[in-house]
Order: structure tokens, then C-alpha cells, then sequence
């Protein structure tokens, strides 16, 4: 992630306007069976299979509040789900523990010994995983679940640092001699103590925490929900939304509203390494043109906070929903050097970069949000244009390979 330079933000503020139409939309779930390509359809079943964890994941941890108020049928459905899946799994491989392809308990057996139990009963907690293997062709189901093991460690991160109870299915079975079982349940260190996107993947298949600056003195980055401004002497925080920069992107009310966004998108963002970029952001959903995925979050300041650093900070322009109701702040950065969001660390690309930085007002505030370009598929990495002005330090060279990079322009000058 970098500096936008002022030539970018000028930019955003042309697509901002274009784009103010469409509303803070928020993700629909998933048609697990949507006919058409078969591509396609692997992508939506992928992208509801995370989707589904994510609710799994979601709804133990709001068991609050008075009794009556609970939906406790939906959280009898989700854990009754996974556990009844699991019964009949076990009940079916102790009539038969040989591979029968046209048979559903081969199946099982093919894809327990593909995944492994820890992650056979994670993709257990999703109904989409649970009706696919019942009911796909035997062509789909072996696409799928050679998907699924490409994925498998990007499936047991999501619900780990989510803090899926994957185990309790299992746990019933531990004194049995089940091939595996109990090295599956051995103790794993806990990824759920904090936020998912404090987690890099790395290209050998391990974790890293992801840290700022690059140097001995590096601390661990951290994600934040919303911008902060530390006062001090002579500071403003400009992004204090006033009427003039133009009408609310969710309500269209030109006064200060209500708002409070909630950027969904941001739960199907995970962050990994990709060769020769460093840490960069891979989509785990299937995401529509023009949607809000995430809010460019970090320390308001008049300049970058963290001397010597113009690799992170933004600099902000907010712009009005019409002609000459554009603000500009020139002298505000938002720098996420140490505090900030998964867009800090999306990566740059020419020309197929998928989502722009652009302006977005809401409530009380104005901030930078990234919106896709166009539709993002699942297991796709976003990435965005950094802009001239990041490009034209010499020692900076792109290696996006493409035939309008930025950094041939350089080369021939
Ligand atoms: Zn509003
Ligand atoms: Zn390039």
C-alpha cells in the first residue's frame, strides 16, 4: 500500500462522483447453485462455503442479551448442522471404509483422506459444503473438492482466527480408534485472540504477524475500525464531514445523518503473501461491481506520522456530489503505518488493478473507502493504482509487466 499521490486523488474525485449513485450495498448471500458456467458455479459454492463459516463463527458469539430475544431455532440449525453431518459420517465409514466413487460414503472417504479431519469438519459447519457433497455430480464434486484442498489453508485460517468450535463434533469420538482422530483434535495455537487481519499467510504455508517499520523496531500493525486523530497543538481533524462536501454515499441526505457504515465486504478479505509483492489482499467472496469493501482507516495527521514513511499514508480529498462542491485536504494524511485496515496492504497494478481509493461520505464523516472497478471473484487479489505521484521517486520501479506500466513511461524518458 502507498502514498496516492495529489494527481490520484484529483482522479477519485471524478470516479467518487460517478459512483455516488450506487449506495453502500450490502453483500447478498450467495446462491449456493447458480446455473450457468462451471467455473462459475465452483465460485459460488466456494464463496458460500466461507460465507456460511462466517455465520458459523458469528452467531455463538452473540448468544447475549435476555433469553427470550435469542433466535435460538437458527443457532439449534447452525450446531445441529455440522454435529447430525458428522454422525452420519461416522456412522457411514464404520459400514464401509472402502472407496466407492458412485457412493456417497466414498465420498466421505475420498475427502477425509484428501483433507484431514481438522479440515473435513471445518467445511462440515458449512451447509453449502454438507449439500454439495450429497447432491453435485461426481464431475463437480471432484472439481470442488480439488478446489477445496487448494484452499484448505486458506479455509482452516478464516475459521481459526474466527474461532469456529470446530472440535465439538469430534470430541464425542476421541476415545474411539479412529485412524488420525486424535492427533487432528492435539492443542493448536490460538489465532482468534485477535483480529483476522493481523495474520500474512506466507508463500511456504506459515503465519506471520504483519509489522511496521521494517527495521529492529518493528511493532506489530493493527487493524483499526475507524480513523482515529490524536489532538495536539494546532491539529483539526478535517474529516469531520460538513454539508458543503456533498450528500451522505448511503442515505443521499445532503445534511449530516445517522449513517454508520458497515463495511461486510472487509470479513471476506484475507491477507497473503504473493511472490516478489509482499503482503497483498485476496478477495473470499465474490464481489459486484462498484461495491464498498473497505474503509482506508489509520492515524489522521498533517503528515506522515512516522518520519521517512510515504509508503502507507493517503493523502485525502473529499469531494461533493456536485460540480464546484469539491474540498480538498491537501495538508491531511491518513497514515496506517501502525494503525489501520486490510487496504494498507493491497498491492498496485497498471491496468488490472480491481478497486480505486475513493471519497465517501457518511454520518459525520468523510473518509477514503476502496469500491471494486469491476466484479472480483472469489480467490482474486485486489489491487489498486497507486498513482503517478508514488511512481515517480526513481527508486521506485513497478513490475506489473504490463504493456501501460507506469514504470516503462519512466524507462523511456
Ligand atoms: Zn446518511
Ligand atoms: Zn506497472
Amino acid at each position: 500500500m502507498s502514498c496516492l499521490g495529489k494527481s490520484r486523488a484529483e482522479s477519485d474525485l471524478a470516479n467518487e462522483r460517478a459512483n455516488q449513485q450506487q449506495p453502500n450495498l450490502p453483500l447478498q448471500e450467495p446462491n449456493h447453485y447458480l446455473n450457468g458456467q462451471a467455473g462459475l458455479k465452483y465460485n459460488e459454492i466456494m464463496a458460500a462455503i466461507y460465507w456460511d463459516l462466517n455465520v458459523a463463527c458469528y452467531f455463538p458469539k452473540v448468544v447475549q442479551g435476555k433469553p427470550e430475544d435469542i433466535d435460538w431455532t437458527m443457532i439449534q440449525d447452525l450446531h445441529a448442522g455440522a454435529s447430525n453431518f458428522m454422525e452420519r459420517t461416522f456412522a457411514q465409514l464404520r459400514q464401509q471404509l472402502v472407496y466407492e466413487p458412485q457412493d456417497r460414503s466414498g465420498r466421505i472417504y475420498l475427502a477425509l483422506d484428501q483433507l484431514g479431519w481438522r479440515i473435513f469438519t471445518i467445511c462440515a459447519h458449512a451447509e453449502a459444503f454438507r449439500a454439495a457433497i450429497e447432491n453435485e455430480s461426481d464431475n463437480d464434486w471432484h472439481n470442488l473438492l480439488s478446489i477445496i484442498v487448494t484452499e484448505q489453508r486458506s479455509i482452516e485460517i478464516f475459521a481459526r482466527t474466527r474461532d469456529l468450535e470446530w472440535r465439538g463434533p469430534l470430541l464425542s469420538k476421541a476415545g474411539g480408534d479412529w485412524p488420525g482422530l486424535r492427533e487432528a483434535l492435539a492443542p493448536e495455537i490460538n489465532l482468534a485472540t485477535e483480529h483476522p487481519h493481523h495474520v500474512v499467510q506466507t508463500e511456504s504455508g506459515g503465519l506471520r504477524r504483519p509489522m511496521f517499520p521494517w527495521d529492529d523496531s518493528a511493532k506489530p500493525q493493527v487493524n483499526i475500525k475507524g480513523n482515529f486523530f490524536a489532538p495536539g497543538p494546532n491539529k483539526v481533524d478535517r474529516l469531520v464531514r460538513k454539508p458543503a462536501y456533498g450528500k451522505c454515499s448511503l442515505c443521499g441526505s445532503g445534511e449530516i445523518c445517522d449513517c454508520d457504515p458497515v463495511f461486510v465486504a472487509s470479513d471476506f478479505i484475507e491477507l497473503r503473501e504473493y511472490p516478489g509483492q509482499g503482503a497483498g489482499t485476496r478477495a473470499l467472496a465474490n464481489f459486484s461491481e462498484n461495491m464498498c469493501l473497505g474503509e482506508y482507516n489509520g492515524e489522521l495527521c498533517n503528515e506522515s506520522k512516522y518520519p521517512g514513511d510515504d509508503i502507507f499514508s493517503m493523502q485525502v480529498a473529499c469531494g461533493g456530489t456536485e460540480p464546484g462542491q469539491i474540498h480538498r485536504f491537501s495538508d491531511c494524511n491518513v497514515d496506517p503505518s501502525r494503525f489501520g485496515s486490510w487496504t494498507r496492504f493491497s498491492n498496485h497494478h497498471c491496468d488490472q488493478h480491481n478497486a480505486n481509493a475513493t471519497c465517501f461520505n457518511a454520518g459525520d464523516r468523510s473518509n477514503i473507502v476502496f469500491r471494486s472497478r469491476k466484479d472480483i471473484p472469489i480467490f482474486e487479489q485486489v489491487r489498486i493504482d497507486y498513482g503517478p505521484g508514488y511512481w515517480s521517486a526513481p527508486s521506485r520501479i513497478c513490475q506489473c509487466g504490463s504493456d501501460k506500466c507506469v514504470s516503462n513511461r519512466w524507462r523511456r524518458t
